[in-house]
């Protein structure tokens, strides 16, 4: 996908925003929904993605970047809180070519502790769901 091609609103972040797919959220707010990635890199690897249908970081409104980062910044700080991370890993990708594989802007978040390596991106498994929904409360308490 080329980063000027045009939003798709069946991408699977589309149909998560609009309650047609299951998400296991840990955050909403006016600009953001934040839930866990299914194919963590690492456990409590968290996605959030902006209510607004941006299909990369080049394409959501100026003015919508300070309050969807603020969001951003809100969910790191429940994320660390709930591993007791001891450091984080916050990153995002545009375009096929760079490395973006679905299609509504997102950022990755994900807690780090010394010495543990992360998955690669596009090669973790699916979770499996009970620690998913352990790590989902772990998250969502610690707002
Ligand atoms: P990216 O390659 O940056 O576009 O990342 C897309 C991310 O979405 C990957 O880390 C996938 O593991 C994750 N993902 C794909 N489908 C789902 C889903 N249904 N629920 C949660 N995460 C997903």
């Amino acid at each position: 996908m080329h980063l000027s091609a045009p939003y798709d609103p069946n991408n699977i972040f589309a149909k998560i925003l609009r309650g047609e797919m299951p998400c296991l959220k840990v955050y909403e707010d006016a600009v953001c929904l934040a839930f866990l990635d299914i194919f963590p890199q690492a456990p409590g690897h968290t996605l959030v993605i902006p209510k607004h249908a941006a299909t990369n970081i080049l394409t959501l409104p100026t003015e919508a970047i300070g309050p969807y980062m603020a969001s951003v910044q809100k969910v790191a700080h429940a994320v660390q809180k709930a591993f007791q991370a001891e450091g984080l890993t916050i990153f995002q990708f545009n375009g096929a070519a760079g490395g973006q594989t679905v299609f509504h802007l997102h950022v990755h978040i994900i807690p780090r502790m010394d010495g543990v390596s992360l998955k690669g991106h596009g090669q973790a498994g699916k979770a499996d769901e009970d620690s998913l929904k352990t790590h989902q409360a772990a998250i969502m308490a610690a707002f």
